[in-house]
């Protein structure tokens, strides 16, 4: 499947803050928001007073580069978001919070959702004891994602761990470092989801 190639970097300084794509360096000085942040470009350090629709297409180019998904595939939950009941922009990000890739990083066997993504694609990442290699996956409360037992010594999977030792615990997962498993315990609430966003902006971008 096509994937955004060009630096990623990039896509932070494009929406003017740390987008948290590339794990370990984003908390560093390396990150390139923290010297330059204003927009790539030539003229990107010439920002002119932006439009209603220019903040709400940048809110939502902002939720699919962090969950890196595709413009089609962003629709696609969109969609299946207004279909279900509640508030469409919270389900938005529910759904997108239950994509397995995004579960493999939240109970940080991975340090950013790329990388997590390669875990499922290499074949690292059980649900409920099988197999799975699509991060896409829709992960349902009550499933247990585990790492395969012959990936468990994977160096990345241990750095990581150690990387987030300190961070906060999200309540509606349940993490067993030393198993390499957790559960997906409920679905979050929206004040549960740590994601500085204004959803409602996608929805009414998505509504004209
Ligand atoms: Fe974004 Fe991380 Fe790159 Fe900083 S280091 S610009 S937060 S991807």
């Amino acid at each position: 499947m096509a994937r955004y190639t060009e630096a990623v970097c990039k896509l932070c300084r494009r929406e003017g803050e740390k987008l948290f794509l590339k794990g370990s360096k984003c908390l560093t000085d390396k990150c390139p928001v923290e010297k330059r942040n204003y927009p790539p470009g030539e003229h990107g350090d010439k920002r002119s007073k932006p439009s209603g629709y220019s903040i709400q297409l940048r809110e939502k180019q902002k939720v699919r580069r962090i969950y890196g998904v595709l413009e089609s595939q962003f629709r696609g939950y969109f969609e299946r978001a207004e279909r279900k009941k509640g508030v469409t922009g919270v389900v938005l990000l529910q759904l997108l919070e239950s994509r397995l890739d995004n579960m493999v990083y939240r109970l940080g066997f991975a340090s950013s959702r790329s990388q997590a993504r390669q875990l499922v694609l290499h074949r690292h990442v059980e649900v409920n004891g099988r197999l799975v290699t699509i991060p896409s996956f829709q992960v349902k409360p009550g499933h247990e994602i585990s790492i395969r037992e012959k990936s468990k010594k994977l160096a990345l999977i241990h750095n990581s761990l150690k990387r987030q030792k300190d961070a906060q615990q999200l309540n509606w997962l349940d993490v067993d470092k030393a198993g390499l498993k957790g559960r997906f315990i409920s679905m979050p609430e929206r004040e549960q989801i740590p994601l500085d966003v204004k959803e409602q902006l996608i929805v009414e971008l998505y509504s004209k």
